[in-house]
């Protein structure tokens, strides 16, 4: 007879709306065009999702100049930088953009900082494709940053002209503190605040902390390259909860479950709904289980599809 342990769903967790879209974007041209279609990048930050595309027939690539003259080629959600969007034109690519609208968003913003003269600092990861494309979104000035004592060693032109804009998937806390740095040293700088931290990322890390005070370890189903995923575990963590970052049930190290009565079980928003599932069958292995869902925020935001492909039928899984 298995010992019980409980298992505790976050709500939300999972799929978020520009994750959604930009899935859709490639079934959907691929029900359109035929294969290949080419996608530049990881369309999302996630493996399963990746192989099941190519598997459909989409081709990833990491660079414009592997995609051959004229061929349909979608733009990860993430977005790209001017200079690739220039490349494609070049290329004479059939481009589909697949980036989530929230983070068109920051670029908007930024320009809009740019036109009017600011020195742009932009809260971020460096080398996460969001942040390398919303550089090459925004002329003049921008300095990336992401910790509060990087904001010491901001050399700008004019303290008085000052902007921010933030990575869409950030902690919420750890941002709080570099806006408040950015203010002790910039007093004038404007920016959206925490604005910019997309509605699913704060969901899904306000359904991590609220489940903290009751599991005694995390998990988080979602790849290592993903921001998202990545803060969430740190969220865990914070709190003092083992916590464990894993792409799929076969990461689950059942040595965790030592001591264990509550499993909090998250996925971040590049992670589909069936590896959480297939997580849970997993621990069905090691423990008797029972599984609940938090009481937590009902999404239900929904990003248009670019034109050229709303008619297309969603293809059937
Ligand atoms: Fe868009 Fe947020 Fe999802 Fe990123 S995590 S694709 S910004 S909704």
């Amino acid at each position: 007879m298995n010992e019980n342990i409980k298992v505790v769903l976050a709500q939300p967790r999972g799929f978020c709306a520009g994750v959604e879209r930009a899935i859709d974007i490639v079934e959907r041209a691929l029900e359109k065009f035929g294969a290949p279609v080419y996608v530049r990048h990881e369309i999302v930050h996630n493996k399963y999702v990746v192989e099941t595309l190519r598997a459909r027939g989409a081709i990833f690539v990491e660079e414009i100049d592997e995609i051959p003259t004229g061929a349909v080629t979608v733009f990860s959600a993430h977005g790209v930088a001017r200079k690739v969007e220039d490349g494609a034109l070049v290329r004479e690519l059939d481009v589909i953009d697949a980036t989530c609208p929230l983070v068109t968003k920051v670029h908007k913003e930024g320009r809009r900082y740019a036109e009017k003269g600011y020195d742009i600092v932009l809260i971020g990861h460096i080398g996460h494709p969001e942040v390398e494309g919303t550089l090459g979104q925004i002329p003049g000035t921008v300095h990336v940053i992401s910790e509060p004592e990087d904001v010491a060693d901001l050399n700008v032109a004019d303290p008085n002209r000052v902007a921010f804009v933030t990575q869409t998937t950030l902690s919420v806390n750890d941002t709080k503190d570099v806006i408040a740095a950015l203010r002790v040293r910039f007093p004038d700088i404007v920016g959206p605040d925490t604005r910019d931290i997309c509605y699913a990322t704060q969901n899904r890390q306000t359904a991590v902390i609220a489940m903290a005070k009751q599991v005694d370890l995390l998990l988080v189903v979602g790849a290592h390259n993903s921001s998202n995923s990545n803060r969430l575990r740190e969220i865990g963590e914070n709190f003092g909860i083992p916590s464990y970052l894993i792409e799929n049930a076969s990461m689950f190290d059942p040595a965790w479950l030592e001591g264990v009565q509550t499993v909090g079980l998250t996925a971040g928003a590049s992670a589909p709904e069936t590896l959480v599932q297939e997580t849970i069958s997993r621990l069905k292995n090691y423990r008797d289980v029972t599984v609940e869902t938090l009481d937590g925020v009902q999404e239900n935001v929904h990003f248009k599809l670019p034109k050229e492909l709303a008619d297309v039928p969603r293809p059937k899984d």
